[in-house]
């Protein structure tokens, strides 16, 4: 199940600023989405709406469909490294290996954005994963370590020995974000293998 399928730019992270293809998953593992439950979620400060399939091109999906709207989405027919995102909700609630295949058989790099609760199938050309306190990670390696910072219970410094690529601290988006900026900075300046990433989707209003 799709909440949605849009073209956009890549917003945070290491890829920030890439042309991409979000396709956002419905449903987590670490809330039900619904207000009245956020008291009893894991992210209790989530700010995604993935229930349902409401979004622009959301709905139910072969494999073959989502590959057919992807084609139609990407802006050009000149075709260079065109770019996936497979994001949520928890994506890996849904993603198999027929999935991968038939993205990548049409020519498509295809990246993940995961909570790192449950493990990935093979075949991921970029693996993104965002830790959750009070949640197990299960996914321990790949390209990207995406930390929103500060969460209670959960440390930074006890993740950086896995096996990513690179590390980045992004600001917690709250109502204490001037503080969390600086709290990130701090703590770059003491950890300078650690880089910062910024929602600059948010900061400059790109969809
Ligand atoms: S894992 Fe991501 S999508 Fe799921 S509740 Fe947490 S922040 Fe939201």
């Amino acid at each position: 199940m799709i909440k949605e399928i849009y073209f956009t730019l890549q917003g945070e992270g290491f890829h920030t600023g890439r042309p991409a293809i979000f396709i956002r998953f419905s449903g987590c593992n670490l809330w039900t989405g619904l207000e009245k439950d956020r008291e009893k979620a894991i992210c209790f400060w989530c700010d995604t709406d993935f229930v349902g399939t409401t979004g622009p091109n959301g709905g139910k999906y072969s494999s073959k469909q989502i590959a057919d709207i992807l084609l139609n989405l990407w802006p050009t027919s000149k075709v260079e490294k065109p770019y996936i995102v497979c994001t949520g909700g928890e994506p890996l609630l849904q993603i198999d290996q027929l999935f991968i295949t038939t993205i990548k058989n049409i020519g498509f790099e295809i990246g993940l954005e995961t909570n790192g609760t449950i493990l990935a199938p093979e075949g991921f050309d970029w693996i993104c994963v965002s830790p959750k306190a009070n949640s197990k990670l299960k996914l321990k390696k790949g390209n990207e370590l995406k930390f929103i910072y500060p969460q209670k219970n959960l440390n930074p410094k006890d993740h950086e020995f896995l096996d990513f690529d690179h590390f980045f601290i992004q600001p917690l988006d709250d109502k204490y974000q001037s503080q969390n900026v600086l709290m990130a900075k701090e703590f770059i300046k003491m950890n300078p293998s650690w880089k910062l990433s910024i929602q600059t989707h948010k900061v400059l209003g790109i969809p």
